[in-house]
C-alpha cells in the first residue's frame, strides 16, 4: 500500500469558521496547513446548522448568512493551499520523533505535522437519527438531517420531525415554497424560542402547515430512496399514512468529543482548558481555539475564535520556524505572503 502521510507545518482538526481562519492567520506567518473535518463539507456548525441564517456579529458585515461566510473564509484563506480531508475523523494523534504530531483520519489519511490545532467546536458532528428500518437508503436522497440550501425543497411534500428550533424554524422557511408542510412531533409543546413557536401555531391555525401532534415517526415507504410516504403512530396506538415526497429529521445532533478526549489534555466540561494568551492547551504543540477551548471569560463566539487563531498561529511560528525571530506586523505592511 502506498505511503499516504502528508508532511506539512500544522494539521488543523476541524475546518468550521474558526478552523478555516487559523488556516489565513497561519498563512500570514508563512505556515502551511492541513485541514480535517468530520463533515463533508467545510463550514463546521455554520454549514450544517444554520447556513442560510443571518449572522449580525461578524466585524465588517452587517449581515452575512452563515454559509456566504464561510465562503469568504476559504477565499480568505486560499492563497495559502489549504489541503483538506473531508468527510473523516481525526482519530489517533501521536507524538513522534522531533517534537512532531501524527494525526490518523478515518479513512487512513495520515498527517505528520509540526503542530496540531484542535478547531473541533462541539466535536465531530452527526445528526442523531430516529430508528427507522431501512433509513439509510433513503438518507441524502429524500431523508435529509440538515438542510443546505431551502430551494431543495420548493414544490415538495415535506414532513418535519423534531420539536425544537431547527424543526419550528425550517416548518416556517418551507412553509412559503413547499407544496405542504407537515410537522410531527411527539408532544403538543414545542421546544422552539416562543416567538417562533406561535408563528408556527398561527400558520397551523391558518391551515398552511399540517401538524400531526402527538404522534412519532413508525416507518418509511418509498423505492430506491425515493420517499412516497411516512408512516406515524400516536402513544394511543393510532396509526396515520402520510404522502411525503422528503423527510427533515431533527432530533438534535450528535457531538462527541470522541478521540481527543483521550488525548491527554485537561479538560472542563467536555472543552480543552488553553492559556489564554496563545491558546496552548497542557501538551507542547497541541493548541485549541474556537468553541472547543476554554479559559477565564471565553464568549463562544465566532469573533472570539478568530482571535484566538491568530494567537495561536503566534504561538506556534516559533515551533514551525526556531531561528527566525518573529517580528509583529500588520497585513497592511506585508501584504498576502508567497507560500513556499
Ligand atoms: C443556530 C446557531 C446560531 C449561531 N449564531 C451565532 C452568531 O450569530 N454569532 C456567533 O458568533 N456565533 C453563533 N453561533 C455559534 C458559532 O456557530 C460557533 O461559535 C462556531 O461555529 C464555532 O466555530 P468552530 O470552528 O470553533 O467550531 P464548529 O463550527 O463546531 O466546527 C468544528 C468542526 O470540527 C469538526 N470536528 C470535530 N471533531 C473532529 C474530529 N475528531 N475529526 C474531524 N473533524 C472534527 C466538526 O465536524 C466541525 O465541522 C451559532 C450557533 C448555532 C448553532
Amino acid at each position: 500500500m502506498p505511503d499516504s502521510t502528508h508532511h506539512t507545518d500544522v494539521a488543523i482538526v476541524g475546518a468550521g469558521p474558526v478552523g478555516l481562519f487559523a488556516v489565513f492567520e497561519c498563512g500570514m506567518l508563512r505556515i502551511k496547513c492541513h485541514v480535517v473535518d468530520a463533515l463533508d463539507v467545510a463550514g463546521g456548525q455554520c454549514a450544517a446548522l444554520y447556513p442560510e441564517k443571518p449572522i449580525y456579529d461578524i466585524p465588517g458585515y452587517p449581515v452575512i448568512e452563515a454559509a456566504a461566510l464561510i465562503e469568504k473564509l476559504r477565499e480568505q484563506a486560499a492563497p495559502f493551499h489549504p489541503v483538506f480531508h473531508l468527510g473523516q475523523t481525526v482519530e489517533k494523534c501521536e507524538r513522534t520523533e522531533g517534537g512532531r504530531f501524527l494525526l490518523t483520519a478515518s479513512a487512513g489519511t495520515k498527517i505528520d505535522s509540526r503542530a496540531v490545532v484542535i478547531a473541533a467546536g462541539v466535536g465531530a458532528i452527526g445528526p442523531n437519527r430516529p430508528p427507522l428500518a431501512g433509513i439509510e437508503t433513503f438518507e441524502n436522497k429524500s431523508v435529509f438531517y440538515f438542510v443546505k440550501r431551502r430551494d431543495d425543497f420548493a414544490g415538495k411534500r415535506v414532513v418535519i420531525a423534531g420539536g425544537g428550533d431547527s424543526a419550528v424554524d425550517w416548518a416556517l422557511s418551507l412553509a412559503d415554497i413547499a407544496a405542504r408542510v407537515i410537522v410531527i412531533h411527539r408532544r403538543p409543546k414545542f421546544r422552539a424560542a416562543p416567538e417562533s413557536a406561535a408563528k408556527l401555531a398561527k400558520l397551523a391555525q391558518e391551515g398552511k402547515i399540517d401538524m400531526v401532534v402527538p404522534f412519532q415517526l413508525e416507518g418509511l415507504e418509498g423505492v430506491q430512496g425515493k420517499l412516497s410516504a411516512v408512516t406515524v403512530k400516536s402513544l394511543s396506538g393510532e396509526q396515520r399514512r402520510i404522502p411525503a415526497d422528503a423527510l427533515l429529521a431533527f432530533f438534535g445532533l450528535a457531538m462527541s468529543l470522541g478521540p481527543i478526549a483521550e488525548w491527554g489534555l485537561n479538560l472542563e466540561q467536555n472543552r480543552i482548558a488553553v492559556d489564554p494568551a496563545s491558546c496552548a492547551t497542557n501538551v507542547p504543540g497541541l493548541f485549541a481555539i474556537g468553541d472547543i477551548a476554554t479559559y477565564p471569560g471565553k464568549l463562544k463566539l465566532i469573533l472570539s475564535g478568530f482571535a484566538e487563531s491568530a494567537l495561536a498561529a503566534h504561538a506556534i511560528h516559533p515551533l514551525v520556524y526556531p531561528d527566525r525571530e518573529l517580528h509583529f506586523e500588520y497585513s497592511t505592511t506585508t501584504g498576502i505572503p508567497e507560500l513556499a
